[in-house]
């Protein structure tokens, strides 16, 4: 059984400076010059073989003990692969998107770095509304802005394409707001919108009741409060009963029985206009989600910042 010490004894014995193949090498110039070549192409030949035995016993003591006698010890513990994992926000974001793709939705994209044009003027967002303030949004230099909501894609969308259309648009987006247990300066937002002839208010509650359920189980109910979105009219919060306690009340909840969950709304006329859509024929519904808060709520996590401290610890949960 060789140590690592008497190993490398052998391998300066045999391959060091002064070694005996050092020693070999040397003799090789008082030769006769037909054989120099043939010796020579020996002796590496020799060397090489030393390397290799060498290396093939160190192998064998690095991997414990039971190598070194020659056979493996299978009570001994595996090496286990490094196991990588979808992030539970990619995990949320890829539920959430199958349930739409299902149901004939296709999926968009679109720039994260915006111009007021597509994240204000043409959502019917005026000027002197308190979400276009310097300190509500990134502004990166006079009408550039890190977009924040996805709503830019639908009017990316609609500038391209006459309706029908049926699509959601996943994605970051971004507020200065200071960061706590629920606020964070970039999160994950998914926003649908459906345009054609006909759409009604009572196809965005169908959609959305079957969503909730889809995502949080069929026991969920939904419930509609009025609101108020400059790009949408009428405009509505969407809550689902509480998923901790069912609705009976908890500190979740806020002892409500209910979660608020999404925004949602008929196509305001004027976001039509914008895009060159006729509002006496088109009608559409549109909504949109925190993707973190989803998260949240379904993994039970109370705190935001934990999504992107990126502990492993944290991680390796989902
Ligand atoms: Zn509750």
């Amino acid at each position: 059984m060789e140590s690592a010490d008497s190993l490398e004894a052998v391998r300066i014995k045999y391959l060091g400076r002064k070694g005996l193949m050092a020693a070999l090498m040397a003799r090789l110039p008082g030769l006769p010059k037909e054989e120099k070549p043939v010796v020579g192409k020996e002796i590496n030949l020799l060397k090489a073989r030393i390397q290799k035995a060498i290396a093939e016993k160190k192998e064998g003591q690095s991997s414990g003990p039971a190598r070194e006698k020659g056979r493996a010890d299978v009570t001994m513990p595996g090496t286990w692969p490094e196991e990588g994992r979808a992030h539970p926000i990619t995990k949320t974001l890829n539920e959430i998107n199958d349930i739409f793709i299902s149901l004939g939705f296709s999926v968009a994209e679109g720039p994260e770095i915006e111009s007021e044009f597509y994240n204000f003027e043409a959502l019917n967002i005026p000027l002197e509304h308190p979400s276009r303030d310097a300190f509500d949004t990134f502004y990166l230099k006079d009408d550039v802005l890190l977009r924040s909501h996805t709503s830019t894609v639908q009017i990316r969308i609609m500038e391209k394409q006459k309706p029908p259309i049926q699509a959601i648009m996943p994605g970051r987006v971004y507020r200065p707001d200071a960061v706590d247990a629920s606020h964070s300066f970039m999160f994950h937002q998914v926003e649908g919108l459906m345009v054609d002839k006909n759409i009604r208010f009572s196809d965005l509650k169908g959609l959305l009741s079957l969503f909730t359920k889809r995502m949080f189980g069929e026991n969920t109910k939904t419930k509609f409060r009025p609101s108020f979105f400059p790009f949408t009219e009428p405009s509505a919060e969407v809550d689902i009963s509480c998923i901790i306690c069912a609705g009976r009340g908890c500190r979740v909840c806020s002892h409500t029985g209910w979660l608020e969950i999404l925004g949602a709304g008929m196509v305001n006329p004027r976001v039509f206009e914008a895009v060159g859509y006729s509002p006496r024929k088109y009608t559409g519904l549109a909504f949109g989600m925190g993707v973190e808060r989803i998260a949240m709520l379904k993994y039970g996590i109370s705190d935001i910042r934990l999504f992107f401290e990126n502990d492993i610890r944290f991680l390796k949960q989902f």
